[in-house]
């Protein structure tokens, strides 16, 4: 499979939607980026790659970093993480706090801000520095040793976090999570504050792609059936509440990000990561969606 070819005939064919959509501007910090930048970069399992744009330039990975906090979480407590946070998909935004209420303060599912709230929660408890354990592990799950949070952004989010801090109080109340608000918000906004290319975050997602090499980074292990199964949770749970329309459209799990990140799966093929700001409705990014809608049109080829 010619990838480079293929990269770049998408490319054209999704520029008439350059400037659909808008970035995030409910954080501050990410409202400052240039919404007109695009980037695009495949790994294939066998070492091919395939790179668009600015796939070197780093951005927010936002809420792709939820996968990261679910492998380092499911790595330290197994299946006892599930009395804290379920596995189905929401069909509500990923801020909503109406079904946390209804729930009684047990969260969807960890892509959910409620749940990456709790993932917080457990790493403050069982790390004695998370930050740095966190880091750590995405550093190494990319072979990438500069990576790092980006901490104007997670302040400035913090600074105007009303519905994350409304979610953290109700998890308190029900007793979800067992650390003070203010350090578990402190976490949360942190590690959405990661800043990653889409070269090193396809590099990164390849480790997910590829259940049958051993997964062991920075003392995080996790086995290929637990590594299945956080893909079966992007695909169900990736998209906020277009899951539905990326499964639908694209076929592949994946994780997306306010960033305008999205990071796909194609198991045991490739991993591919595309990058533009502009968001549709959903908080998913317009080009992104439709360029990997294209990459599985072009090959015929989705998980199903
Ligand atoms: N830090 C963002 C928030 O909590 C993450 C949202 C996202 O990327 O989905 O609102």
């Amino acid at each position: 499979m010619d990838y480079q070819q293929l990269l770049e005939n998408i490319y054209q064919e999704i520029l008439p939607y350059a400037k659909e959509g808008k970035q995030a501007d409910y954080i501050p910090e990410l409202a400052k980026v240039n919404p007109d930048q695009f980037g695009m970069f495949l790994h294939s399992i066998y070492g091919e790659t395939a790179s668009l744009g600015s796939a070197d330039t780093r951005f927010s990975i936002q809420s792709i970093s939820k996968v990261f906090a679910l492998a380092i979480c499911l790595s330290i407590k197994g299946d006892e993480l599930w009395k804290r946070v379920g596995r189905e998909p929401s069909g509500t935004a990923f801020n909503s706090l109406i079904q946390l209420e209804i729930e009684k303060g047990v969260p969807r599912n960890p892509f959910v801000n409620a749940g990456a709230i709790v993932m917080a929660d457990i790493l403050l408890s069982h790390f004695e520095n998370p930050e740095r354990e966190f880091l750590n592990f995405v550093r190494e799950v990319s072979g990438e040793p500069t990576i790092d949070y980006n901490r104007e952004v997670a302040e400035s989010e913090r600074e105007f976090g009303y519905l994350n801090a409304a979610i953290a109080n109700l998890l308190k109340y029900h007793g979800t999570i067992e650390n003070d608000i203010e350090s578990v918000l402190h976490f949360y906004f942190l590690m959405c504050s990661v800043e990653m290319s889409c070269r090193e975050l396809s590099l990164a997602f390849l480790a997910f792609a590829n259940h049958r090499r051993k997964f062991n980074y920075a003392g995080i292990s996790l086995t290929a059936s637990q590594v299945k199964r956080i893909n079966a949770i992007m695909q169900t749970c990736g998209f906020y509440d277009e899951a539905g329309e990326f499964a639908y459209f694209v076929g592949l799990p994946g994780k997306s990000g306010v960033g305008g990140g999205i990071v796909a799966i194609h198991p045991l093929q490739y991993s591919v990561v595309v990058w533009s700001p502009r968001l549709n409705s959903k908080g998913n990014s317009v080009m992104g969606m439709k360029a990997l809608e294209l990459l599985t049109t072009e090959t015929k080829e989705s998980i199903f």
